[in-house]
């Protein structure tokens, strides 16, 4: 048992097989006084190979990654891996059954609370229990997100360049090899408390998504996030199959971006009505019309226009309508030649 954490496991990560089982965390409330929250976690494993780790739900809202891993975890055939799978189809478990963002229970954001706390509250103790017991056993980590229900993007995977570290550069050849149809380097605005950063920090291979949003999925972004996951094994050679590439599949090939700065974000400067004036995947120059936002109150007032600070393509935008000071609104892509 690890004493490091309040959090024990159901499943023994050490055992081949393949066991679906529950992470217990300490919850004591009003309807259960000496109860605890059971968050699934699965474990596949054959032998010493490679280990990777996924994990969907980080956000509630979002919902890719916890389908698409789901779907896998039932029909992989433990027999024919070689290596190590562990899926946590909704890491913010309260959060996800609740549909939001954040947890209900303790308001927190998972991808903010990293490394975590022995002794914080339920998404700090979970935050904690990867860092101290999970991460340290990955070869590699995807972790699937989407735009939740606040926000839309062109399914994109991502590798970080990590201040101070750079990129890593068999992360960008797996978040290449998950085959979404682009792919983005990039610079966190704010790592601090990300997941992404820790594992990184801790030399590991870490993946990102943003798959889609809007509160929902569609057929084409869970199938982008199941090809994804196969790939990712292939990668590691936990499945004895090749990734295939989207060309292979009949697609148009990875288009690569990054966001060489700030400029790359549009937020919101004001209260009231947003209106989209390009779509997602549109080709923008600096000062094109990203969108305006209007004012509902004083409908006489001609809307504030938000351009294009770099050239690009528009790769996400809000999903919401009413927008306050401070709110997301788009984020254009550079395209890597
Ligand atoms: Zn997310």
């Amino acid at each position: 048992m690890n004493k490091e954490t309040k959090i024990t496991s159901t499943v023994d990560f050490s055992k081949n097989g393949k066991y679906f089982g529950y992470l217990i965390i300490p919850h004591s409330t009003n309807d259960s006084g000496w109860g605890s929250l059971h968050m699934p976690i699965i474990s596949i494993r054959n032998g010493n190979g490679s280990v990777a780790v996924f994990t969907g739900g980080n956000h509630g809202d979002e919902y890719e990654g916890t389908i698409g891993l789901m779907n896998i975890a039932r029909s992989l055939d433990e027999n024919s891996i070689n290596g190590q799978v562990i899926i946590i189809p909704a890491l913010n478990f309260s959060a996800f059954m609740a549909g939001d963002r954040v947890s209900p229970i303790d308001g927190l954001n998972m991808n903010r609370v990293f490394p975590g706390k022995r002794d914080g509250t339920i998404t700090s103790m979970i935050a904690h229990y990867l860092t101290t017991t999970i991460i340290p056993l990955a070869d590699v980590f995807v972790d699937i997100h989407s735009g939740g229900k606040s926000m839309m993007f062109s399914p994109f995977a991502t590798y970080q360049n990590v201040p101070n570290i750079g990129v890593n550069e068999k992360a960008k050849e797996a978040a290449l090899t998950f085959a979404a149809p682009k792919c983005l380097e990039i610079i966190e605005l704010d790592p601090d408390g990300m997941l992404d950063t820790t594992v990184a920090n801790m030399g590991k291979v870490f993946v990102g998504t943003e798959l889609g949003g809007g509160g929902t999925s569609t057929t084409e972004t869970i199938s982008i996030a199941k090809r994804g996951i196969l790939n990712i094994l292939a990668l590691f050679n936990i499945t004895n199959e090749k990734p295939k590439t989207r060309e292979e599949i009949g697609l148009e090939p990875v288009k690569l971006l990054q966001m060489p700065n700030p400029k790359s974000f549009t937020f919101s400067v004001e209260s009231g009505i947003y209106e989209p004036l390009l779509d997602l995947d549109s080709t923008v120059k600096i000062g094109d019309k990203l969108g305006q936002i209007h004012f509902p109150t004083n409908p006489q007032l001609d809307p504030i226009v938000l351009k294009a600070e770099i050239e690009g393509i528009l790769i996400g935008r809000a999903h919401k309508a009413l927008v306050r000071p401070g709110d997301f609104l788009a984020l254009v892509g550079e395209e890597i030649n």
